[in-house]
């Protein structure tokens, strides 16, 4: 595992002084009053270890998030974990859930930390293309990704032990149909097959778009581990603090590895987190309505730069397609675009596994304040 072509691309925003809408961290903060409590947490001694499954009050409210938004009903001893941001709760899960030899199926492309901790737990991640719709050059909806279910179906083998779906996802900004969900969630049924669903972004999500979890179809509670976490949710990404749901046997082998990952982390984050969560879609809700603001923006700005922007329902991304401009190739596109337009993306083939994945595709961020998303918009209609 080399240096990623995110470290490369946020020195060479550094170096040009370009506007980076590469990575996926917010410019704008979390919510004031949330602050506060941790500063007041630190100054009061909650500075020592948590409990190993997280604090009593945190597991409480997200299993009374879960209760209020999915009617999902986890028992806070024993079916909640929390966990260092969502990634340990993946890194864990798949450490707790394969043997050496295992195949693990991710959706392509996807979050970039799923191979790596697949090849942690001596197992094989699996990509399962995402269907392109309206993707021709010409077509005149908007271009988006669907779910190929005969591709899912074919990639399932005798040694396939989990699924990871990730909705909203990340990098497309998709989110799941109910009708996908269902197929989905049939097929793991039919196969054993254990699901760990990441949902980092379930609560931005945009226009009509409605997250569901696969968790709380019929016959999934019991073979489901659900992850989310602070960071994207109230912009703290800096805070690591996630959480992972499930049947208490699939919980405990998660706990156990765990346990010699990190232990425990985050206690004055964690108190302060168990009484903001009850809170959350207020505070969601003015977030939602920046960050959609921000992808209009971006939106309009790509296309009227010539770069034809896909469909983005949830999340922090939106992938626009390279060919006008002349390119085929994202990665040099994007070690250019900093010269040329004075602005940073990241090729959408960092996420991509299959080998013969499209190149065509950049993903740029829009959790960034609304004056810098301007600012880029400008520069690449100007460069265009
Ligand atoms: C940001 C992100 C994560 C990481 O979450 P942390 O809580 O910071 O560990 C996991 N999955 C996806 C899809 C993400 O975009």
């Amino acid at each position: 595992m080399g240096e990623s072509v995110f470290t490369e691309m946020t020195e060479l925003a550094r170096r040009t002084g370009a506007v980076n809408l590469g990575q996926g961290v917010p410019e704008l903060d979390g919510p004031r009053p949330l602050l506060e409590e941790v500063a007041a947490a630190v100054l009061a001694g909650a500075n020592q270890y948590p409990p190993a499954y997280g604090f009593p009050a945190l597991r409480e409210a997200v299993a009374a998030h879960q209760r209020r938004r999915y009617g999902l009903e986890y028992a806070p001893q024993g079916e909640v974990l929390v966990t260092t941001g969502a990634t340990e709760a993946i890194a864990a899960a798949l450490m707790a859930l394969c043997d050496p030899g295992d195949e693990v199926l991710a959706f392509d492309p996807c979050y970039d930390a799923y191979p790596a901790v697949a090849r942690f737990a001596g197992a094989r991640l699996v990509p399962v293309p995402l269907a392109e719709e309206n993707a021709g050059e010409n077509a005149g909806d908007t271009p988006g990704f669907a779910l190929d279910l005969d591709a899912l179906r074919a990639a399932v083998t005798g040694r396939t032990r989990v699924l990871i779906l990730n909705s909203p996802h990340n990098p497309t900004g998709k989110v799941f149909t109910a009708a996908e969900l269902a197929a989905i969630a049939k097929l793991c049924r039919e196969r054993d097959l254990t699901v760990v669903t990441d949902e980092v972004y379930e609560h931005l999500v945009y226009d009509d778009a409605t997250h569901r979890t696969i968790a709380a179809l019929p016959g999934m509670r019991e073979r489901t581990l659900t992850i989310s976490s602070a960071g994207k949710t109230f912009n703290v990404t800096g805070w690591k603090v996630g959480w992972v749901c499930g049947p208490a046997r699939l919980v405990a082998a998660v706990a156990a590895a765990k346990q010699f990952l990190t232990y425990a982390s985050g206690t004055p984050y964690q108190e302060a987190l168990a009484r903001a969560l009850g809170g959350v879609e207020e505070w969601a809700g003015e977030l939602r309505r920046t960050l959609r603001r921000n992808r209009d923006l971006l939106s309009e700005g790509l296309t009227r730069a010539g770069l034809r922007p896909y469909r983005a329902e949830a999340g922090y991304f939106l992938q626009a397609d390279i060919r006008a401009w002349g390119h085929a190739d994202g990665v040099r596109f994007c070690r250019e675009l900093p010269l040329r337009a004075g602005v940073v993306a990241i090729p959408t083939s960092a996420f991509l596994l299959a080998p013969d994945a499209p190149s065509h595709l950049v993903r740029f961020s829009f959790c960034r304040r609304e004056k810098s998303v301007v600012e880029a918009v400008e520069k690449l209609i100007a460069a265009a």
